[in-house]
């Protein structure tokens, strides 16, 4: 007890202790993520092929499976310290209100205009553009947060951003909109008729209102008809994943200088990238036999990527231009159902991700959005801060395994991920108050039935 008064509620990093470098945990992986295949040659993809719709340090990034350690350019460095490091929270007032001996921490990513983690890799991702002499970046939002960090990040290097938002949230969420107009940021929802891929999903859909998977498809077609531009992702992908790793270094570091070793870590996965992040260096030891934690990724149960999807090629967006990705999927013409409002709605899952958990390093659950909100209100309301419901699937698991170690008496040491604030998912809160939430898990049958389309690849 008397050890544990020294604990601050807040773990802060000095400055000078922020990380230098990011970790690419593929480095310490015997089996490797399998590669990006080009659906055309069904071949690997070449970084020449590559840069066609990416940066070419991006590319480079994305292709690095062997240095464990990255420099993050000094220029990066500086921005992360608008807003980094960010705290690890003891919370001791979720503890006391469930009663439990577990210690719970939380890595808050949420102290920034975009509300989460998301800034961390479009800084980068915008520097890397900067620096090749481009024009701008077009890129896909969903729920808005990716968005708006592009936007931030491509505002600071004077570069162009556009940004294609899924219909249904650029209707339900005018107020990110126009916090991305803020920031110089172009939105076109998402499908629109101003691609031809837009134009083919419109023709067979008319009344779509859009998926993570179109809006890609509709970026890339953008950057690669248009001279000085290169598409950027805010998640699933390896590069992105690599950034994030700011997020598990800083929380390492933190628990290190408090002496303070880790049971289980739990993030939420949408594409992957915090979770990708937080446990990457974690995972690191874990992969050189140095220490073993539980690692738990939580998804929704409306979009089951991990725990009901198979692991195979697939797209990565519904109009089939990008290249194809190993990885756990549910197929790319999953549209998870009109009622979720908890984010997380990606058919497919980042590769790095897919291979440790299909190697046993990591498990996966999921959880019904009203378990989710639930979980939300009742953080809320001890430790303060609102959370995003994407963020909300890592502490219903967080509170769920505080309060089986309340039932055995066992302390264990929980960390998870809170990736971000809520505030501009007022009426998914809304629905929660009022009642009118509803849980929806798709069938066996539906997801068999967007399985059956994956293409067909050999090996
Ligand atoms: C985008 C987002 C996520 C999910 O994305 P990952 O790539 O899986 O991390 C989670 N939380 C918040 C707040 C987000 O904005």
């Amino acid at each position: 007890m008397s050890d544990e008064k020294k604990i601050p509620y807040k773990i802060y990093l000095d400055e000078s202790e922020m990380p230098t470098q990011w970790y690419n945990v593929r480095a310490d992986m015997k089996k490797k993520p399998e590669p990006l295949l080009n659906p055309g040659t069904g071949k690997p993809c070449t970084a020449e092929e590559l840069s066609h719709v990416f940066c070419d340090e991006l590319v480079a990034q994305e292709l690095n499976e062997t240095d464990p350690y990255i420099d993050i350019p000094q220029e990066i460095q500086d921005f992360y310290k608008m807003f980094r490091p960010s705290p690890l929270i003891r919370a001791y007032y979720l503890e006391k209100k469930l009663g439990t001996p577990a210690k719970i921490y939380y890595k808050f990513e949420g102290n920034n205009t975009s509300g989460s983690h998301k800034l961390n890799s479009a800084i980068a991702q915008a520097y890397y553009a900067k620096k090749q002499g481009l024009k701008g970046v077009t890129t896909e939002t969903g729920a808005g947060q990716w968005g708006t960090a592009l936007s931030m990040a491509c505002s600071y290097f004077d570069l162009d951003c556009k940004v294609y938002m899924v219909k249904c949230s650029y209707e339900q969420k005018p107020f990110r909109r126009e916090v991305i107009r803020t920031y110089g940021g172009q939105i076109t929802p998402s499908p629109s008729n101003t691609t031809e891929v837009g134009r083919k999903i419109l023709a067979e859909f008319p009344d779509s209102t859009g998926s993570l998977g179109c809006a890609i498809s509709e970026a890339v077609e953008d950057a690669t008809t248009h001279e000085g531009y290169r598409y950027v992702l805010g998640s699933v992908l390896s590069q992105v994943l690599l950034h994030q790793s700011v997020i598990g270094l800083e929380t390492k570091a933190a628990l290190d200088k408090y002496g303070i070793k880790p049971d289980m870590i739990i993030g939420c996965a949408g594409g992957g990238s915090n979770l990708g992040g937080l446990i990457s260096p974690f995972m690191g030891e874990k992969l050189r036999g140095e220490a073993d934690y539980q690692i738990i990724a939580v998804e929704p149960a409306s979009c089951p990527s991990f725990t009901r999807g198979k692991y195979a090629y697939d797209f990565c967006d519904t109009g089939k231009v990008c290249p194809l990705q190993k990885m756990y999927t549910l197929g790319s013409g999953f549209i998870p159902s009109a009622n979720h409002a908890g984010g997380l709605r990606y058919h497919g899952m980042s590769a790095v991700l897919s291979e440790l958990y299909d190697q046993g390093l990591m498990e996966a659950r999921s959880v019904e959005q009203t378990a989710v909100f639930e979980a939300a209100q009742e953080f809320a309301r001890v430790e303060g801060i609102l959370p995003a419901p994407e963020s909300s699937h890592a502490i219903r698991v967080a509170i769920d395994e505080a309060l089986k170690c309340k039932e055995t008496g066992e302390e264990k040491t929980i960390v998870f991920g809170l990736t971000g604030t809520g505030y501009f998912d007022m009426y998914a809160y809304a629905a929660y108050n009022d009642g009118t939430m509803k849980d929806y898990i798709p069938t066996d049958e539906e997801i068999a039935a967007s399985l059956a389309k994956l293409p067909q690849v050999n090996g």
